[in-house]
């Protein structure tokens, strides 16, 4: 008699799937990610064959006004993608006047859209909330799954955009995160010490216009571990001393591709991804960019299965199994961002 397959839920808390990359096989690439069979990956397993990880739910981050669009479309489309609104800090100099205004409008009506709707758990007592009533919304938005605001942040390494004018958004993303309640997504490249100023001013100050927020999402700028996160560091490459002082402020931390990577300039990062919060430690993959170790340069474009390998090597470096590093994962996916309850199954193929 064979022992029962166990199912891993994964969930990806960072995938492009609204870039071009993924435009011609969409429906291809979340049915195979869903169901948890994907050729590629089938010949490596994860732990052990009688494992089966699937994904449970992927958030698409946004660059842009258009692909910030687009990820409310694909959340709407596919039951386990979520969408993310935002200006990366390598489009910054690409904005046209009013995009950022154009974004702050959808994130305002999409949470409130949700509220109403009592589409997350968390926000089902703001049907209550006076400020909520009676919301013109947009009919694009119906059924659309906002859960964060981003990408954004600083990048020093591509230099696309002038510092400057990259600061300028960063800090009108956190704001927005602060007036909606929703986490940010943060990225950061060769600007950790900038990221780490920047949290200390932002989240130093005093509590922010109370007016501005729901009463059911209360945002403590002096985080305790039951106020909601300000939001993720993704792609985290930072010190382990950053990965405790960020999560010491409430931030999660996203570990993908990096981790998992054998050359030593990446020891650090792994050093972090052991010594963090288990409780702050987010899954993964930046896709179609980062593939994990061992499909790295075998894959055309990375994938949200690969979240499983991510797992895996965290499960490595923890002394934990990849089951344990699941199910942790996919819980602090789903406290942060208040997603509705997720399948625990794949779906047939
Ligand atoms: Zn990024
Ligand atoms: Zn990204």
């Amino acid at each position: 008699m064979s022992a029962p397959v166990r199912f891993l839920p994964l969930v990806d808390t960072h995938a492009h799937l609204n870039l071009d990359a993924f435009a011609a096989d969409l429906d291809d690439v979340v049915d195979r990610s869903r169901s948890g069979r994907f050729p590629e990956i089938r010949g490596r397993r994860v732990e052990d064959a009688l494992f089966r990880p699937f994904v449970a739910a992927a958030v698409c981050p946004a660059v842009d006004l258009e692909s910030s669009l687009r990820s409310l479309e694909l959340s709407r489309r596919f039951d386990v993608l979520f969408a993310a609104v935002g200006i990366h800090p390598n489009h910054a100099a690409l904005a046209e006047p009013g995009d950022w205004e154009a974004i702050e409008r959808l994130a305002l009506a999409a949470v409130k859209f949700d509220a109403n709707n009592a589409l997350t758990p968390n926000n089902a007592n703001n049907a209550n909330n006076p400020n909520n009533a009676n919301n013109a919304v947009s009919p694009s938005l119906d059924g659309a799954k906002l859960v964060a605001v981003g990408e954004t942040g600083l990048d020093r390494y591509w230099d696309d955009a002038p510092f400057d004018v990259q600061l300028a958004l960063f800090l009108k993303h956190l704001e927005l995160g602060r007036r909606t309640g929703l986490p940010v997504l943060i990225h950061s490249r060769d600007a950790n010490d900038d990221l780490d100023a920047v949290f200390r001013d932002f989240y130093a100050d005093a509590a922010p216009d109370a007016s501005l927020v729901p009463p059911s999402l209360p945002i403590s700028p002096n985080l305790t571990s039951d106020a909601p996160s300000p939001g993720v560091v993704h792609s985290f490459s930072g010190t382990p001393e950053q990965a405790l002082a960020w999560t010491e402020r409430g931030f999660y931390l996203g570990f993908g591709g990096f981790v998992t990577y054998p050359n030593r300039k990446f020891a650090e990062i792994a050093e972090a991804a052991r010594v963090a919060p288990l409780d702050r430690i987010l899954l993964e993959t930046d896709a179609p960019f980062l593939t994990p170790h061992p499909l790295r340069g075998k894959l055309e474009r990375n994938e949200p299965l690969t979240t499983a390998f991510v797992a895996k090597r965290i499960a490595e470096l923890r002394g934990l199994s990849v089951a344990d590093v699941v199910r942790q994962t996919t819980e602090n996916a789903a406290r942060l961002l208040r997603l509705p309850t997720l399948p625990t199954e794949p779906s047939p193929l």
